[in-house]
């Protein structure tokens, strides 16, 4: 197998001379397998690096300020690019494409690029946003070709909410939002939640009691070492197992089987029928094991591992002239050299390893 040699190691910096063209003729089955063998069944794609929040947890004020580097426009993938890319991946096995960033929703004309993708056939298609601008847009997302729609929301309590944005954006406008989603059909609305301890930890118990019977689902995310500007300790991180306690001592809960194979948030359920929660457990319990999962970000590197340090110059290729069998190969290639497993070698040594920032990878 042609060894691949990645053109960037972060985002700023230059692609060298590109090598991939060369790359084995790999035939679209839809069953490519890498080195552990995990199958390429997800593909997440930033769509934009900007975000109207400065949540203090990933893009914190003090780095990403007013005069912070965004990518310009003309770096960015177009939506002919992504729809390109998207059915190359399609025939290479892909079934599920979630739209992030930064925040997805303030990409303009999003609602075309994902028209696009809905014309591909045959994947399930989803988005993760910040909620703010989901009470203006859920219909026209849904109407677009949206299956189904993730918000993140972090508290109910108005002031930790802000507090945690950095924007002062109120929790209101939200639960607007989510409320426009799930009557739009983009249901069941997914909310995930951070949980940083010290920070939001008393927001568990307000959360579940306001999601429990709402057809919606919650997810308690294991607040994560990504990127270099979080200042991420172990000691901020709750537990999944300690969320599920003090929720079941006063809502009793019970395990769910997952959904598929891979499924990322463990899933519970109200013992008196009233719905379920989820939680995603990526620093106590790593799934590097079942990872489906590939990231296309915002300028078109493609990396393997949300805590990849390296990424696969893409639109070198789309702007250079390949042809799709050509990107397919290069795809293939880097799908069945793939290694990596990061949360679960992680410890206190490779939290210094050098990341790239969720905005730019997509989250
Ligand atoms: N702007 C969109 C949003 O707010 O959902 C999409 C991008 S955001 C990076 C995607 C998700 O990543 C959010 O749910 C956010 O809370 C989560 N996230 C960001 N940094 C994180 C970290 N260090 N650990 C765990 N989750 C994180």
């Amino acid at each position: 197998m042609v060894k691949i040699i990645p053109v960037a190691d972060a985002r700023t910096s230059r692609a060298g001379s590109f090598p991939a063209t060369d790359a084995p003729h790999v035939a679209p089955t839809g069953l490519l397998a890498d080195t552990h063998g995990r199958a390429l069944r997800d593909l997440r794609i930033s769509v934009t690096d900007r975000c109207n929040f400065r949540c203090v947890y990933c893009m914190p004020k003090d780095v990403f300020g007013h005069d912070y580097p965004f990518l310009p426009h003309a770096e960015l993938l177009t939506f002919e690019e992504i729809a390109r890319l998207a059915r190359i991946f399609r025939a290479h096995g892909i079934e599920k494409i979630r739209l992030t960033g930064g925040e997805p929703l303030l990409r303009k004309h999003l609602e075309r690029l994902i028209a696009m993708l809905a014309d591909i056939g045959g994947l399930d298609l989803t988005l993760t946003t910040n909620g703010a601008a989901l009470a203006a847009k859920a219909r026209e997302l849904k109407a677009a070709g949206l299956n189904r729609i993730t918000v993140s929301l972090d508290a109910l309590d108005d002031g930790v909410f802000r507090a945690m944005n950095d924007v002062d954006f109120p929790v209101a406008k939200v639960l607007e939002g989510i409320d426009a989603a799930a009557e739009a059909g983009l249901a069941p609305v997914k909310i995930n939640m951070v949980v940083k301890r010290g920070v939001n930890e008393r927001e568990i118990l307000p959360m579940a009691r306001r999601f429990k019977g709402s057809g919606h689902v919650l997810r308690f995310i294991e607040y994560m070492d990504v990127g270099h500007t979080n200042g991420w300790r172990m000691d901020d991180v709750v537990p999944s197992a300690e969320v599920i306690r003090s929720i079941g001592r006063e809502m009793p809960l019970e395990p769910v089987d997952p959904n598929y194979a891979g499924e990322v948030a463990e899933r519970w359920r109200y013992v008196d029928g009233d719905g379920e929660i989820g939680v995603i457990s990526s620093v106590t319990q790593a799934f590097c094991r079942d990872c489906t999962r590939a990231r296309l970000a915002t300028d078109g590197k493609l990396y393997t591992c949300l805590f990849a340090t390296t990424g696969y110059d893409l639109r070198a290729l789309l702007r250079g002239g390949s042809s799709d069998a050509q990107i397919g190969n290069y795809v293939a290639a880097i799908w069945l050299q793939r290694a990596d497993r990061y949360s679960e070698i992680r410890s206190e040594n490779t939290v210094a390893l050098p990341k790239i920032e969720m905005s730019y990878i997509g989250g």
